[in-house]
């Protein structure tokens, strides 16, 4: 279906298609962004008086683009879901490439040597340092060469060039078109002014549609042909959930995209009066539906959305864009201010889930052969006890102010449950002769079932564990042996794989059979097709982001659960993934 383009009959009108990311169609115009144009400057000689002066500009060009970077690092922050996370990491990687690097010292360098200005001078470098990359010919290390030119342009912004393709002169109602967005680009966005996006690279898990889906923008990607024939200034018509894109659109087009979002408006404001609706099933079945939490700030957006609790916070934020690790004291804040927003609902609070690859250089970790398969999340907190102690310590004070749960990411074996359930009960006896407030009973702990192993063991750790949380991202990633952020294996990524329902459902009987309490905080949660599926499995408590949990409402006031039960088990027995999904659709019209 892919980047299939034909010109309509109808005057100027040319239809094309791409991957439909996020709902709702947006009319607007175009307003394209090359954010691999090099950046055209023009070299001067300077005098050998000038050197030293031309060199501290390119050091101060790099402080001032490090401050931005900070700026649009807070700006991150605020961006709801994974996107927020994603986009802090990458922005993380460009300071370090503007402190003292190899570029920095580079571009001082040819200055001294070669007399020209530092503009000419950070391009050169670039240029120099992007052709050693692509002599490399691997994939992932062009897309590192993508960063350093991101990382030029900005130093050459900094140094006072108006560089192509910046957002300031954003129209209003803009539908960007661009080659794609770069993470940093799109913090700079603003929401308010952007209609949609169209892309000619990226997948449905690309940055791109991360962050398209966190600010509800309709989005098409991967649509190859677009830019030839998209002109700045002219109207087009971006249909995000089938991915059709539409340029020069006839009056008649028009006419029929305005009523389809017309529609779609219409249909997200009455999903707004769903917040107060419990989620039950038509024949009576009664669904928890609680929110995934990335940062404090989304807690509001969480309380909005009607959720009943936070079954997962990723604790993570805590320790990231900062250089030394946070006191338990600035923990506990955070911790119980969400807990105390939260007002009685229960807050699960996942510990730490760092590895080499994810906040490596905060904790001086050296990444091992295989990061995703090495010294990380709880198997790193054990390895480092103070700090698990005192984010411990933190979570049982916080306790104090509501319903808290503790959960354990990427746990595999029963002695680590059991390690840290002996630190958790000597700990809070500790507090307690200290006269310090903590819950009593102690909070309940659960652990994430995300390694194919928890799962196929998941009856020895319902039988220590207090709660289970299926996180289907990582338990996809390592059934499939598919990393999910690699875009080459992305077509790959299924959730819907036989091998990983097989073992969503052994884990959901597990915990029915333990009478522990079970839910799913992965990505499927929130997407409304899986809903019948993880009903259909007993599971009665889900958790995503916020801005999914009115869908999914809707999709389970729909739903029979004595109907569709009984197509969810045919489909654990089905070995091809193109039956699952041709169920998977059946199920999609069953009520
Ligand atoms: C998961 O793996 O499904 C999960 C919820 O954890 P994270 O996305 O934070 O790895
Ligand atoms: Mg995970």
């Amino acid at each position: 279906m892919k980047n299939k383009a034909h010109a309509s009959s109808s005057g100027r009108e040319r239809v094309f298609e791409g991957l439909a990311v996020g709902a709702g169609v947006a009319i607007g115009t175009v307003f394209r962004h090359d954010s691999r144009a090099v950046v055209q400057v023009r070299e001067r000689r300077i005098p050998a008086t000038k050197v030293r002066s031309e060199q501290h500009r390119v050091l101060e060009a790099a402080a001032e683009a490090t401050a931005r970077m900070e700026t649009l690092q807070t700006q991150a922050k605020r961006m709801a879901g994974a996107a927020g996370e994603e986009l802090g990491y990458i922005l993380e990687a460009y300071q370090q490439m503007l402190s003292g690097s190899r570029l920095v010292r580079g571009v001082q360098k040819r200055i001294g040597e070669e007399r020209i200005n530092a503009e000419s001078a950070v391009m050169k470098e670039i240029g120099l340092m992007a052709e050693a990359f692509a002599a490399m010919d691997d994939p992932y290390l062009a897309a590192r060469m993508a960063d350093i030119r991101e990382v030029g342009r900005r130093l050459v912004e900094s140094l006072g060039k108006e560089v192509d393709g910046s957002f300031e002169a954003l129209p209003a109602n803009a539908a960007i078109v661009a080659d794609e967005l770069s993470p940093a680009d799109t913090a700079l966005l603003d929401p308010r002014r952007v209609a949609g996006l169209v892309t000619m690279l990226g997948g449905v898990e690309s940055h791109t549609a991360i962050v398209a889906r966190s600010l509800g923008l309709p989005a098409v990607v991967a649509s190859d042909d677009i830019r030839d024939a998209a002109d700045n200034g002219a109207t087009i018509i971006v249909d995000g959930a089938t991915g059709i894109v539409i340029i020069d659109p006839t009056a008649a087009t028009l006419a029929k995209y305005r009523k389809k979002r017309e529609g779609f408006v219409k249909s997200q404001q009455s999903l707004k009066k769903l917040k107060s609706i419990p989620a039950v099933t038509r024949d009576g079945f009664r669904i928890g539906l609680q929110a995934n939490i990335e940062l404090p700030a989304d807690v509001d957006g969480a309380l909005a959305a009607g959720a009943e609790g936070v079954g997962l916070f990723r604790s993570e934020f805590m320790f990231m864009n900062r250089a030394d690790l946070p006191s338990e004291e600035e923990q506990f804040t955070e911790l119980s201010s969400t807990v105390k927003k939260m007002g009685g609902r229960p807050v699960t609070i996942r510990t730490l889930d760092v590895g080499a690859d994810k906040l490596g250089d905060a904790f001086g970790m050296t990444p091992g052969p295989n990061p995703a398969l090495g010294l990380r999340a709880i198997r790193f907190s054990l390895s480092r006890r103070k700090l698990l102690l005192i984010q411990l310590s933190a979570i049982l004070r916080a306790s104090a102010f509501g319903p808290v749960r503790i959960l354990l990411p990427m746990v595999c074996m029963v002695d680590e449950v059991r390690q840290v359930r002996r630190m958790l009960t000597r700990l809070a006896a500790q507090l307690k002769r200290r006269g310090v407030k903590i819950a009593d009973p102690l909070p309940p702990l659960g652990i994430m079932i995300e390694i194919p192993g928890a799962a196929l063991a998941a009856d020895a750790l319902a039988a220590e564990a207090d709660f289970f949380a299926i996180g289907t991202n990582d338990l996809t990633q390592y059934t499939l042996a598919i990393d999910r952020s690699d875009e080459q294996v992305a077509y790959l990524y299924n959730p819907l794989h036989p091998a990983v329902l097989r073992l969503i459902q052994f884990s959901a009987e597990a915990a029915l059979a333990a009478r522990i309490p079970v839910s799913v905080c992965g990505e499927m949660a929130g997407d409304e097709r899986m809903t019948p599926i993880l009903l259909g499995f007993g599971i009665t408590d889900l958790s995503m982001s916020a801005n999914s949990l009115p869908r999914v409402k809707k999709r389970i006031l729909e739903l029979n659960l004595s109907v569709i039960s009984g197509k969810v088990r045919r489909m654990t027995s089905e070995s091809d993934p193109d039956k699952v999904r041709a169920i998977v659709d059946e199920l999609g019209s069953a009520g």
